[in-house]
């Protein structure tokens, strides 16, 4: 008996191609693609027919290329690696004017797609000015130069309902994209929403050509208010009941006191999942699942925890922390931790991994 992170590829397919609907989707890949698996991913998101990728890290595009080299594949984040990027035909967010001042010379020949800054201030350039800069000193001379391809931007708010700022980045961004377009610049990709903004849209943004999508595609709402059967979650984490104890009133619990029992003969079931497998302390103020019914975490440590359990529970039963039911969002909108925290946290080297065909 292990602790397992299991995946129902069906349902994880079908997912995908709910969210996807008839529209145009690049689908972000970063970190393990959100922990479920790169490769396994990749090979999902082609199933749907899904062509765009992107993520964070050089050694990720590559092996997306090396999965799928029609396909393209967007870095999000700069790097100097140029020969790379060349070699592989990485295509690569133009981070700043700073930047393009600096390598111009050594950018030929790569796709690169110019960022706006938006409310989230982590990278981009700052105006329309600075961009028509660099769109105008490239058309001087097309020989030995980058290929402008896309254009794109971050919104730092769209997960936010309760404040204006998400409507405030939608309408300067949309205001660059029209001036360019207005003024004749034409670029072959232009995509700006997550998945945040892509449901509150329900809709490609005007000009845009793709969605930049993560979270939605691995079963998980970015939102609260989004129906609950707009997305489905895949993943079942599950752990077992490795002994029944029986302690009584005061006796403490689990190191440094972590759980002092209240009544006489309460029944804790050590379950053999904890924080080095990846629950995060704050998901364990919350419940497990055994035979259907939900009962209390009352103490997380390394490789065990303690649950509060009754007559209905014996060694050997089979304790959910997330499926269907206990849904990531779920705890995401009771404050646990963002979808991909939650996600990103579960350790794959000491957890079983398993795909359900
Ligand atoms: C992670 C990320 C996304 C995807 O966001 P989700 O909320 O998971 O859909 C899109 N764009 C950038 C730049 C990102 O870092």
């Amino acid at each position: 008996m292990v602790a397992t992170w299991q995946v129902d590829t069906t349902i994880f397919q079908n997912n995908i191609r709910q969210v996807v609907g008839n529209q145009k989707i690049m689908a972000v890949v970063k970190n393990n693609a959100y922990n479920y698996g790169l490769e396994f991913a990749v090979r999902q998101f082609l199933e749907a027919g899904i062509e765009a990728f992107s993520t964070t890290s050089l050694d990720e595009a590559i092996k997306v290329k090396r999965i799928t080299p029609n396909a393209v594949v967007f870095l999000m984040n700069a790097t100097t690696h140029f020969e790379k990027l060349r070699q592989y035909g990485i295509h690569m967010t133009l981070p700043s004017l700073l930047f393009y001042h600096r390598y111009s010379d050594e950018l030929y020949d790569i796709h690169v797609h110019i960022e706006y800054e938006n409310l989230l201030h982590r990278s981009g350039f700052k105006s329309l000015d600075e961009i028509k800069h660099v769109l105008n000193e490239h058309s001087d001379n097309q020989n030995s130069k980058m290929k402008i391809t896309g254009l794109w931007t971050h919104f730092g708010y769209a997960d936010e309902f309760e404040c204006s700022e998400y409507e405030t980045e939608r309408y300067d961004w949309l205001n660059i994209v029209e001036s360019l377009y207005e003024e004749g610049y034409r670029f072959e990709m232009i995509h700006s929403q997550n998945s945040a903004s892509y449901f509150r849209e329900g809709h490609l943004l005007e000009r845009h050509t793709h969605a930049r999508v993560g979270i939605a595609l691995y079963g998980s709402r970015p939102y609260s208010n989004l129906e609950r059967d707009a997305i489905s979650q895949s993943l079942v984490l599950k752990a077992n009941v490795i002994q029944v104890r029986t302690v009584h009133k005061g006796e403490h619990c689990g190191y440094s006191f972590a759980y002092t029992a209240v009544q006489n003969n309460t029944k804790l079931a050590v379950v053999d999942i904890g924080y080095g497998d990846g629950i995060l302390r704050s998901r364990s103020k919350h419940e497990v699942m055994i035979n259907e019914r939900i009962y209390p975490i009352r103490a997380l440590m390394m490789s065990h925890m303690f649950v509060e359990v009754d007559e209905y529970v014996s060694p050997g039963d089979e304790v959910i922390i997330y499926n269907e039911t206990l849904r990531i969002d779920d705890y995401t909108f009771k404050g646990v931790g963002a979808n991909s925290e939650q996600l990103s946290a579960l350790n794959l080297d000491s957890l079983k991994k398993e795909y359900l065909s």
